[in-house]
């Protein structure tokens, strides 16, 4: 997900180049993989505006079972990358921008950050493998989709049980 703009750089203002996703998981690895989809760089004035859009298989953690899953997230970015170097004679440019938005002294474009970003926020908060996951049993702790347990439905809590027992030891009421 890196790209060098050099060339783009020394273009006109409204030059563009297209790029497709070919599965760069290896750059989001733990996060996401199967990634596909496009970017447009555009030479703008003072950048380059970097538009991209796709989707990926993120690895998620269901809410109920804790079972791990793979999310169909997507990602649309539409972000401004601003150069650190003059790409003609090699100063520094100072323009005071985000570190994720810089375009590197050798005139990298790395849009990785950025998609790891979008793909988080379209998470969602509490993530299910599935619909009707059944989760865990509270009891003794099956993952009751793959292995239902003989637990009494809304039977009790062990962890109850011993407070009843301490309860009754000191004289208190069952
Ligand atoms: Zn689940
Ligand atoms: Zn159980």
């Amino acid at each position: 997900m890196k790209w060098n703009v050099a060339q783009l750089l020394r273009s006109p203002t409204g030059t563009d180049c297209r790029y497709a996703f070919d599965d760069e998981g290896r750059q989001l690895a733990g996060l996401a993989s199967g990634i596909t989809g496009s970017v447009r760089l555009i030479r703008t004035n003072k950048g380059i505006l970097a538009l991209a859009r796709g989707q990926a298989s993120a690895a998620c953690t269901c809410s109920r079972c804790l079972d791990r899953f793979e999310y169909p997230a997507r990602f649309d970015i539409a972000e401004e990358f601003w150069p650190s170097v003059d790409v003609e004679d090699g100063s520094r440019v100072d323009e005071a921008s985000d570190a994720v938005l810089t375009i590197d002294e050798r005139h990298i474009l790395d849009l990785s950050k950025l998609v790891a970003q979008d793909i988080l926020a379209d998470l969602p908060m509490k993530p299910l493998c599935a619909e009707d996951c059944p989760g865990i049993c509270a009891t003794c702790g099956a993952q009751l989709r793959f292995r239902p347990c003989e637990c009494p439905a809304g039977g009790s809590d062990s962890r109850w049980d011993k407070l009843a027992g301490i309860r009754l030891e000191i004289g208190g009421a069952p």
